[in-house]
């Protein structure tokens, strides 16, 4: 039985509340008892040290927008919550780095570096920009969208972090060495971990430039044939920030959309080249599926504008109130999501693939994301169905290295009938990294692979 008495007494000096948890502090289904929100990264490791003195199991949760994401911890005793630590510690402007703690809302730190018309190329979704996802959440989800092309995802973006792991002990990269996490590139570590290694109480992040002008070309065709252009795109010269294929649900036609960005009229050059590579035409604005996961469908009128946020492939539609865009998130309507990779030639296979076990399983396969291999698919179909077109998609990438097909937010029902995780390379050594980090598995057990 967890005593909050000791809970709030090891937070006591540093400031935060304890209290028992209430109806909505859930994770994924599994109830916690109680809920700490520290304001500070001592106030962290204070509390920690006393959860898993007490042999509880504590998950950490930011803004809670992807926190049915990954497998249902096997426990969630006490709820981390981050919100309490939401400084912007610095921005280094000149050196184009920005230092945040975890529970800052990823929207504030952009609006901040904006001023200095710089940005954190992360591209999330609108819904969860709006949600207020946190630089936490962020990290820990290893999240990117359609520019990680060039940019690279959040692993090539984060600079350092600094973490407290179970048993209180605080760790940063770059910094301070802990005689257990020495050797480990911490941050880059945490990064996709969903919280199973360490709870991240700040982190570094490198900044672009925001590039001033930019041009979206948009074509259509068949499947193999947009596969084919678009990988043409992205081995070309013509530099693009982001080639996306969109293949809604039932269809034998994608759309591809190629965003260049930089400075004056070399923009429009190269999109008039990329038109004539991809049978496409040249426009200001992107598509109104940029940057959503498949299976959110962005409501209201369809005129799609960029939303000032600094992220600028944020999409809001022309009716939405107060620049929020309406969106519908997938959970309501029961689809699961899965995270698709491929190689840049394999994505003409996994586009196929999809089509395929539609018409074999009686399924819909909504397939978007960056042509150079990273997808989202959204499967709608009853729990076997799904699991066996989750298993035809696997099926167009054998091995870990040529491709993976992993179930992020799934029911109860199509998480028992298929392995979320698939074929995954490594699994000892992240085995031996978890033992060693947090040897009593006290932190989100079971969230991650391998039951991790
Ligand atoms: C697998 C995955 C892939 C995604 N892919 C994309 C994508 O391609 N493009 C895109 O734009 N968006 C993507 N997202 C969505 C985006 O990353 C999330 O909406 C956002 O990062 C969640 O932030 P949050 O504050 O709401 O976190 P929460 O929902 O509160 O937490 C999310 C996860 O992170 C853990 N966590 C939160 N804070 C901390 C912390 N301080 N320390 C340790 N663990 C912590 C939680 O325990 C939980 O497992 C993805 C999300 C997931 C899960």
């Amino acid at each position: 039985m967890a005593d909050l008495g000791r809970l709030a007494d090891a937070l006591r000096q540093h400031g935060g509340e304890v209290r028992e948890a209430g109806p909505d502090d859930v994770v994924d289904g599994v109830p916690a008892t109680a809920v700490a929100r520290p304001a500070s990264a001592e106030g962290v490791a204070a509390v920690l040290r006393e959860a898993t003195a007490q042999g509880m199991a504590t998950v950490a949760r930011g803004a809670g927008t992807a926190l049915d994401w990954g497998a249902p911890p096997e426990r969630a005793d006490l709820i981390l919550d981050t919100t309490g630590l939401d400084r912007l510690v610095e921005h280094g402007a000149g050196d184009l780095v920005v230092v945040a703690e975890a529970g800052l809302p990823v929207s504030s730190l952009l609006e901040t570096v904006r001023g200095a018309a710089q940005e954190l190329v992360v591209d999330l979704p609108p819904g969860r920009l709006v949600g207020g996802s946190t630089v936490g959440g962020l990290l820990s989800t290893g999240a990117s969208g359609p520019r990680r092309l060039q940019r690279g995802g959040v692993r090539d973006l984060v600079l350092g972090a600094t973490v407290v792991l179970a048993d209180g002990t605080r760790a940063s990269s770059g910094g301070k060495v802990v005689k257990n996490v020495a050797g480990y590139d911490l941050a880059k570590l945490l990064t996709g971990a969903y919280g199973t290694l360490g709870i991240v109480v700040r982190a570094a992040f490198r900044l672009h430039p925001v590039r001033p002008d930019r041009a979206f070309v948009v074509g259509s065709g068949p499947l193999a044939d947009v596969a084919a252009r678009a990988r043409d795109v992205v081995a070309s010269q013509l530099a693009p920030a982001a080639v996306e294929i969109d293949r809604p649900a039932g269809s034998d036609v994608a759309e591809v959309a190629v965003l260049l960005e930089g400075t004056g009229d070399a923009v429009g050059q190269r999109a008039g080249a990329v038109a004539g590579l991809v049978g496409g035409r040249v426009q200001d604005g992107p598509p109104g599926w940029w940057a959503e996961l498949p299976g959110v469908s962005v409501g209201g009128s369809s005129r799609v504008e960029p939303v000032e946020t600094g992220v600028s492939t944020s999409l809001t539609s022309g009716g939405s109130t107060g620049g929020v865009p309406r969106v519908e998130p997938v959970e309501t309507r029961g689809v699961t999501l899965a995270k698709a990779t491929a190689t840049l030639t394999g994505v003409a296979a996994l586009l196929t693939a999809a089509r395929d076990a539609e018409q074999r399983y009686d399924v819909g396969i909504a397939l978007r994301g960056t042509a150079a291999g990273v997808l989202h698919a959204a499967v709608t179909g009853t729990p076997e169905a799904t699991a066996l077109a989750v298993g035809h998609l696997r099926a167009a990438a054998p091995s870990p290295r040529e491709g993976t097909v992993t179930v992020l937010r799934a029911s109860r029902e199509v998480r028992t009938a298929i392995d979320a995780w698939g074929p995954v390379g490594g699994l000892d050594l992240m085995r031996a990294i978890k033992r060693q980090l947090d040897p009593g598995r006290n932190l989100a057990p079971g969230r991650f692979v391998g039951g991790i």
